[in-house]
């Protein structure tokens, strides 16, 4: 996958969430690095684009609001029967409710399903994070939403 650093193997996407790094544009940034709790991620010279420990990674999403480049996300292919958990960075505003069908779309902004809101983890920073329910075959390609509804701007 040409937007993947690594995409970590079928069994290991088994086993629970996992992050993925999307994060390609070699430029001098390691607070992912920094902030993951479990030493998971390693930016070997400060140019490097990121390496994960797939083992290590418990798929938490601390490293995602500490991304100023939103390029990373969790995909959980063992939420459901059919569906997935993809937890998305998202800095728009107004922000979506919980229960709430949204459009979801890809890399290109196109809309390739709905999506439901799970959860919206919000930061301290203005990196927000989206709990996003999606049927599984989506998941390796959903990284935004459209909210459907006009809401007011808070
Ligand atoms: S999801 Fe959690 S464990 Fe995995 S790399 Fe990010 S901070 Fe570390
Ligand atoms: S913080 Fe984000 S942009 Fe910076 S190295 Fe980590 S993944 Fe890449």
């Amino acid at each position: 996958m040409e937007y993947q650093n690594a995409m970590p193997s079928p069994e290991r996407f088994a086993k629970g969430p996992i992050a993925l790094f999307e994060c390609l544009q070699q430029i001098p940034c390691n607070p992912c690095a920094d902030a993951c709790p479990r030493g998971a991620i390693t930016v070997k010279e400060i140019n490097d684009c990121p390496s994960l420990d797939s083992e290590l990674c418990n798929g938490c999403g601390v490293c995602m609001s500490h991304c100023p480049g939103l390029s990373i996300f969790v995909v959980d292919y063992t939420y459901g029967a059919d569906t997935a958990l993809v937890k998305i960075p998202y800095e728009f505003s107004p922000l979506p409710s919980t229960n709430e069908l949204v459009d979801a779309l890809n890399r290109q902004g196109q809309c390739i399903g709905t999506g439901q809101i799970i959860r919206v983890q919000q930061s301290s920073n203005k990196t927000n994070i989206i709990w996003l329910s999606v049927i599984q075959e989506l998941a390796i390609d959903v990284r935004n939403i459209r909210l459907r509804k006009e809401k007011s701007h808070e």
